[in-house]
This record gives structure tokens, C-alpha cells and sequence, in this order.
């Protein structure tokens, strides 16, 4: 079946009815998506498209559903942001450092996506080194909102949230450190969800953050969400970090009427939210409440230092998850000096961009021995503050609801100031410094187009929960 590429993303369900009844293979939305791909090439998402490698995997899906023995994510469309890898195809973080750096092995969430049956149609494009929450700083160039291109995709997982929302994949995979999932759903009016820290496998991710660092799932739906963490949720030998217990996951439906929410009363003043946004908020509220759902309003006047303890902790680990990228060992070289030194620090200052380099004099600077107690060690302290409130706050089935973002969209170069950009992941950071489970829903729409959303927090180990949650709230509006 030769499908016409216009045909409305929004019309999403009846995709997946086609597919689902099996009138749509594998192969033909696999060509719709290439075809898109290529006539929204203006919104810069994808930074490679593994056409001949996808149509292979897509014939081979078909083939194991005409033979009835498909695998649970069967002919699933998966992009991946351009930080995980996936052996033998280039992957550079959007960085001109890594250009030419060939996986060697694939990631373990990759290993296991492609033994349920997943076709892996391309990269997708994503600030360098996951460092950035508004999708420019590429060395691919920016990648810009589907739904209004004026504005740019959010990040860092951008070009993963742009091709979901432009219809160019079922689902994404990105990463989150500090919102990277969330945010760009956010900004594009997709789901994204960063699960528990040390239920999803790093193993084959490229480091920005390690404490915090998780990879995570984009999609149009929440049941989408699910499906795929229920093959990513893995434990596995080769991240050590995965320290809680994992027995793998399964997304239960259940009602959870014994849910309560709460509100930090600083998020809920912060007087850089964007009013319609905060008229968002509102409404789920009166939502929430007419389902006899309580909502607690708690203070944490702490909160507000919660972005500089996050750059402190994300750059220190930076700098030294950075240290390795020399471009002699592998990647690029601008093969220019003599000795050893002289080549580092000329391929270092010439291809490594600016957001990686703030990070790597920031962060080194704060582990200084001068500095550790005053700035690192302190930022260590603040992680505990959050993670008590958590346990003290999140545990008995309480759920933190927040906006995602404080605006709802930027133009290219609006947030170049160093302290207004990091502001963008005010309310997002709270769940990578404690590890908890968090997830991005959009709710609606301001008058120019762009989406509305809000964000669910839950306990450690709360996936399903949240999950449930989310749908829930998707249930009772509508978009
Ligand atoms: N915006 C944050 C930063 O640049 C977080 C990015 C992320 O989650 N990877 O550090």
C-alpha cells in the first residue's frame, strides 16, 4: 500500500489501525517515514537515515508476521538521538569532535529494542553532548518546532521530540540529564519520560552526567511510552550504576485513587512561568480536584538554588566525562601542532563547541582542590536537601505536579544568556538529582500554536504510577 504523506499525523490512530489490522506493512509505513523524513528536512531532526538497513529490518518484520511469529515492539519505528550507539553507524553526539567515530557495539537499550522486533529508521539531531535545553547548540545546526517552526525544538533531545511530533517515527529514544527528555516533548506537545534512575542501562550512552544521565522514551501516546519501556527496563550487567532492584517492568493499568498530589509553592510564584502555562496548571487542578483528587501546596524556599547546585554537579562530571575526547584515540583531528599537548588542545579549542567548553571550565573550576568544599561539595549537600524531600514529600503515593518549562518555546538565540537558558530547567532538574521517575504530558495549546504541558514526579520506582497518571489526565482533556 502506497500511502500519501500528507496524510495527518493527527490521524495518528488510524495509522495504527491500518497497521495493527496488518493492511499497512511494515515496509509501507517505513517508506511513508522516509518520505517525510525527506520533505521536512527544514526542521533538521534526523542527522541520518539508515534507509538501507531499515528497509532490510522492515522486510525481515513483515516476513516474521506472514510466518505468525512476531516479537512484543514488531515493526515498530524507533528513532534514536544521535548519543546512543549503534554499531557500525556513525554517532557523534552532534559533536565535530566525534564526526567520523563508528560504534563499535551497540548500546544494551539498542541490543534489546532490536531483539523485540524495533526498526531503527535513523539519528536524530540533539545539542552536543546532550549539553543544552533548547536545541542549538549542534554542530548540526538547529532543529526547529514542527508545530511552529519560527521557534526552535527545545533540547536537548530535540530532533527526537521534532520527529515525533512531525509524524517521521512511531517513538524516539533520547536522553535526560536535566530535562532532555521532558523539556523538547514539552516544547513539541509529546510525551516524554525520563524513568528512574538505574532502571534503564547507560551502557552504550555517551556520557554527560553519569549520576544523572537516563535514557528514556518520546512518543504520541502513553500506551507507545510504555511498550517501549517495558523492553528497556532491563537490568543489566554492564552499568553498574543499576544498583536498585530491577526486575524488568510492566505496565499495569490501575486507577490509583489513593494518589494525592503536591505543589512546591515557589514553582507555583515563580514569576518567570509563562501565564499560559500557568493557566494550564490551573485547569488540571480543577480537573484533578473534580475527580476528588487533593492537591497539598508545600514550601521548599531551598528550590531556588536547585539550577546552580545542577550545573555544578552536571558540569563537574562533564569535565571529567569530557577529558577523553582529544581527538587522537578516536573521532575527528584538525591534525595541527607537534607534540602531544600542542594537538589536544588545538583539536579540543577547535572542535568542541561552546556550551561543552562552558561546562568543561566550569566544572573544572568547581573541583578544583581551591574550590571543591566551596562550590562541589556543596552542591552535594543541596542533592541530599532534594532527596530528603523526596523521601519526606513523594512517598504514600504523593505525586509532584509541575509545569515542564517555564516558557513554551524560544527563537533561535532568545536564551543565549548563560543564566537564562540554564533557567529552563528549573523544574526538571528536582527528578535527575534525585533519580526519581518523571514524565511530560501536553495539555493544550497558547494562541500561537505552541503546546501546553505539565509534568508529573513520582516516587523512586513510581513508573507505573506516574504512568497511569499521565493517562488519566490525557483522558480528561481534550486536545
Ligand atoms: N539543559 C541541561 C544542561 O544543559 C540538561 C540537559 C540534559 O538533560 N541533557 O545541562
Amino acid at each position: 500500500m502506497r500511502l500519501d504523506s500528507n496524510l495527518a499525523f493527527s490521524d495518528y490512530n488510524h495509522l495504527r489501525d491500518l497497521f495493527n489490522s496488518r493492511a499497512l506493512k511494515v515496509i509501507d509505513m517505513l517508506e511513508l517515514f522516509i518520505r517525510r523524513i525527506k520533505e521536512k528536512t527544514h526542521l533538521n531532526a534526523f542527522v541520518e537515515v539508515f534507509v538501507d538497513k531499515a528497509r532490510e529490518q522492515a522486510l525481515e518484520s513483515d516476513l516474521r508476521f506472514v510466518n505468525k511469529n512476531p516479537r512484543p515492539l514488531e515493526g515498530l519505528i524507533v528513532a534514536l538521538k544521535d548519543n546512543i550507539l549503534y554499531k557500525g553507524f556513525e554517532c557523534t553526539a552532534a559533536s565535530d569532535i566525534l564526526k567520523g567515530f563508528i560504534a563499535p557495539y551497540n548500546a544494551s537499550i539498542v541490543e534489546y529494542l532490536l531483539e523485540a522486533g524495533v526498526i531503527i529508521i535513523g539519528r536524530t539531531n540533539c545539542d552536543e553532548f546532550a549539553m543544552g535545553s533548547t536545541g542549538e547548540h549542534s554542530c548540526y545546526g538547529a532543529v526547529l518546532n514542527p508545530l511552529n517552526p519560527e521557534f526552535l525544538a527545545g533540547g536537548s533531545s530535540s530532533g527526537s521530540a521534532a520527529a515525533v511530533a512531525a509524524g517521521l517515527c512511531t517513538v524516539a529514544l533520547g536522553s535526560d540529564t536535566g530535562g532532555s527528555i521532558r523539556l523538547p516533548a514539552s516544547w513539541c506537545g509529546v510525551i516524554g519520560m525520563k524513568p528512574t534512575y538505574g532502571r534503564v542501562s547507560r551502557y552504550g550512552l555517551i556520557a554527560y552526567a553519569n549520576s544523572m544521565d537516563q535514557i528514556g522514551p518520546i512518543a504520541r501516546t502513553v500506551d507507545d511510552l510504555a511498550v517501549v519501556l517495558e523492553t528497556i527496563i532491563r537490568k543489566d550487567r554492564h552499568d553498574h550504576s543499576m544498583s536498585i532492584k530491577n526486575e524488568g517492568f510492566k505496565y499495569i493499568k490501575e486507577e490509583y485513587t489513593d494518589v494525592k498530589f503536591i505543589k512546591i509553592k515557589e514553582f507555583d510564584e515563580d514569576p518567570n512561568l509563562n501565564p499560559y502555562q500557568k493557566k494550564a496548571i490551573n485547569d488540571i487542578e480543577v480537573i484533578l480536584k473534580s475527580k476528588g483528587y487533593s492537591i497539598d501546596l508545600i514550601s521548599f524556599p531551598d528550590i531556588q538554588h536547585i539550577v546552580k547546585a545542577f550545573q555544578l554537579l552536571s558540569s563537574g562530571e562533564a569535565s571529567s566525562n569530557l577529558a577523553k575526547y582529544d581527538g587522537i584515540r578516536y573521532g575527528a583531528s584538525i591534525n595541527k601542532g607537534q607534540k602531544p599537548i600542542e594537538i589536544i588542545t588545538n583539536n579540543r579549542s577547535a572542535l568542541l563547541g561552546k556550551e561543552p567548553k562552558r561546562k568543561i571550565i566550569f566544572g573544572s573550576y568547581a573541583l578544583h582542590s581551591d574550590n571543591y568544599d566551596n562550590y562541589y561539595k556543596k552542591a552535594l549537600q543541596y542533592r541530599e536537601l532534594i532527596k530528603d524531600f523526596i523521601e519526606k514529600h513523594l512517598q504514600n503515593n504523593h505525586i509532584l505536579l509541575t509545569p515542564t518549562s517555564p516558557i513554551i518555546g524560544a527563537k533561535k538565540g532568545e536564551t543565549e544568556e548563560f543564566f537564562e537558558q540554564y533557567s529552563l530547567d528549573f523544574y526538571t532538574v528536582i527528578a535527575n538529582m534525585s533519580g526519581t521517575p518523571s514524565v511530560s504530558i501536553p495539555v493544550g495549546y497558547a494562541k500561537n500554536g505552541l503546546p501546553l504541558s505539565i509534568q508529573l514526579t513520582g516516587y523512586w520506582a513510581n513508573d507505573n504510577q506516574i504512568l497511569n497518571i499521565a493517562q488519566m489526565i490525557c483522558d480528561n482533556i481534550s486536545l
